[in-house]
């Protein structure tokens, strides 16, 4: 098991296999992009697998490969069929955009993968298409119906944006009127490249939770396991659960089960905080397997308290873009 120095298992590990995505979110990056890695700085598929491999070794269960937009990876397929022989390992899902996951989906069904989080943050077109800058909404749609319809576990994320998709919250939730989806309402940070900075949000969790109730008085709060980030809830007649999280307000650091590996190889211990170490350096230096795991072990046991703790220790934090961190 990895246990850090707050008594906190770390047992979740976002694994980011690109910085590059196909879609432009506002809130996200700037129109032109980041400065993108190039291709031999990213990981290859044998370093992100080893990585995988030895970090279950050392108490990791749970695996969520993220990016930029994984599926633009195209050995990406290889890399789960990797991570998934690795026996300790019991959950593997995804978190996409949704563009380019189609011709994918019946090897992911193979693979039995069957979490996938789909980033959408409004259900009309036009407001989707404005905040991603792409005009891919009609792709995004439809694979999101197929992922539903054909049994994966679909949680739409759901970013809150003031003055740009508020007016869609309410609307989006109506979809699990027919659909088994569950809905997820997070917080904006301000992790968008440097084109816009900000202390506070209109829309914290709170907001969100009064604007949902308002319209869905029968809205109740359900259980959630003790390593969620969401506040969950259930509204009556829709079929999937409705989750709220505070990621800007940060209340759930208490619990933090998660570890995250940028797509360049650096270990951010929490979202807010520095990088670590970087694996990629290691990996390609002479260092034994036993030293990897050694300078893995000592970061965790040296994890801020909190994301606010964290983010003291980081001056240009909100300088960072999550398409480089893997959300
Ligand atoms: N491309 C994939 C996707 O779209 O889900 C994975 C990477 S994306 C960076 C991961 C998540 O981070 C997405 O749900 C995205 O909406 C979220 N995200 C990006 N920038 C954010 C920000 N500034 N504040 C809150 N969430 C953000």
């Amino acid at each position: 098991m990895l246990i850090d120095n707050h008594y906190r298992n770390i047992n979740y590990l976002r694994l980011a296999v690109t910085d590059r995505c196909n879609l432009r979110c506002n809130y996200c990056m700037p129109s032109e992009g980041i400065a993108f890695a190039k291709k031999d700085e990213l990981m290859s598929i044998e370093e992100l697998s080893k990585i995988g491999e030895l970090l279950v070794q050392m108490g990791i269960d749970k695996i969520r490969i993220t990016g930029g937009e994984p599926f633009v990876r195209k050995d990406l397929m290889v890399l789960l069929r990797n991570l998934k022989n690795n026996e300790g390992l019991k959950e593997l899902s995804i978190t996409t955009n949704a563009t380019l996951i189609g011709p994918y989906i019946d090897e992911l069904k193979e693979l039995g993968i069957k979490d996938v989080n789909v980033s959408m943050d409004a259900i009309n077109k036009d407001t989707f298409e404005r905040i991603t800058r792409r005009d891919h909404y009609d792709i995004v749609y439809n694979n999101l119906i197929r992922l539903i319809t054909e049994g994966f576990n679909v949680r739409i994320n759901f970013i809150v944006l003031d003055n740009q998709n508020v007016q869609d919250i309410i609307p989006i939730l109506e979809l699990q009127k027919r659909y088994p989806v569950s809905v997820r309402f997070l917080e904006e940070m301000p992790f968008n490249g440097g084109s816009k900075k900000f202390n506070t949000i209109k829309w914290d969790y709170k907001a969100i939770f009064a604007h949902i109730s308002k319209a869905y008085p029968s809205i109740q709060l359900i259980p959630s396991p003790k390593t969620s980030t969401s506040i969950n809830y259930k509204i009556t007649g829709h079929k999937g659960n409705v989750g709220i999280i505070p990621s800007f307000s940060r209340t759930f650091c208490g619990s933090c089960n998660r570890l995250r590996i940028t797509a360049l190889g650096d270990v951010i211990t929490c979202l807010y905080g520095p990088p670590k170490i970087n694996l990629r350096d290691t990996l390609r230096g002479d260092s034994s397997e036993y030293n990897i795991k050694r300078a893995i072990q000592q970061v965790i046991g040296n994890r801020a308290a909190t994301g606010f703790e964290a983010q003291k220790e980081h001056k240009g934090v909100f300088d960072n873009s999550m398409t480089s961190i893997g959300g």
